[in-house]
């Protein structure tokens, strides 16, 4: 399994850093912050081989790529295969008030949008297993298995008990890592983790390696503080997460 952290950052874009988006395979998609088309196209050339895209909740930083995503699909490649968008509760009517607010002429988009709505707990097809992030909107994360490896992906949370199982022995656990450690209260408040909560977690699930996910503007210039932060107390693989970063499982 080939995992590529498309876009690293969090809540607001950077010169460095475009919104959440992890590609996997180059047909699965979770997340599409702003900047995900540009970077899968540079990437793949097409975005033919795009079938699923998971969605973990809708604040702005993850799903603020999707008309862009769909224009692509449909303006550049007149793609007539249909694509699936599944995540929380009213995400169908995000995506469609979204592109609705700009003026898509839906009788006129030439792919066919599939929509699947999954309460957190719940599982899709037998590729995914979910729970429920500490977030608000709703929340979901993602354990994907595929060929008997699997990862898990947070989205935005605060530190999770219910996550920590759903990643147990998982691979790879790519978390909510958006605060240092000396704002963990402000991390709380805002329901995110700070590099050291994700380091808990990825101790307490038994992982192998750890992502840093979801990096904020608060977190700039701290890099390698952060990661010796999440060492401390989670002693195998720390990854800080980058834009194009590929991790091979
Ligand atoms: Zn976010
Ligand atoms: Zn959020």
């Amino acid at each position: 399994m080939k995992v590529v952290l498309i876009g690293s950052g969090g809540s607001a874009i950077s010169p460095d850093r475009s919104l959440p988006a992890i590609l996997v395979d180059d047909d699965v998609l979770f997340d599409c912050g702003e900047g995900t088309t540009q970077s899968l196209l540079r990437r793949m050339g097409s975005l033919n081989s795009l079938k699923l895209v998971f969605i973990t909740h809708l604040h702005g930083d993850h799903v603020s790529g999707l008309i862009s995503l769909i224009w692509a699909m449909w303006l550049r490649e007149r793609r007539t295969e249909p694509i699936t968008f599944i995540g929380p509760e009213k995400t169908k009517d995000a995506v469609m008030t979204l592109l609705r607010t700009v003026n898509t002429p839906l009788d006129e988009v030439t792919v066919p949008l599939e929509f699947k709505e999954i309460t957190p707990g719940s599982s899709y097809n037998g590729v995914v297993w979910t729970a429920q992030s500490t977030h608000s909107p709703t929340c979901i994360a993602y354990r994907f298995e595929r060929d008997s490896v699997s990862f898990c992906y947070t989205g935005d949370t605060a530190p999770s008990k219910a996550i920590a199982k759903l990643a147990t022995s998982c691979k790879l656990l790519i978390h909510d890592s958006a605060f240092p450690e000396e704002l963990a209260e402000k991390a709380k408040k805002s329901n995110h983790s700070t590099s050291v909560d994700a380091a808990r977690i990825a101790k307490e699930a038994g992982v192998d390696i750890l992502v840093l996910f979801h990096w904020s503007n608060v977190n700039e210039g701290k890099e390698q503080q952060l990661v010796n932060q999440a060492k401390k107390v989670f002693t195998k693989q720390v990854i800080l997460a980058r834009d194009g970063l590929e991790i091979g499982l």
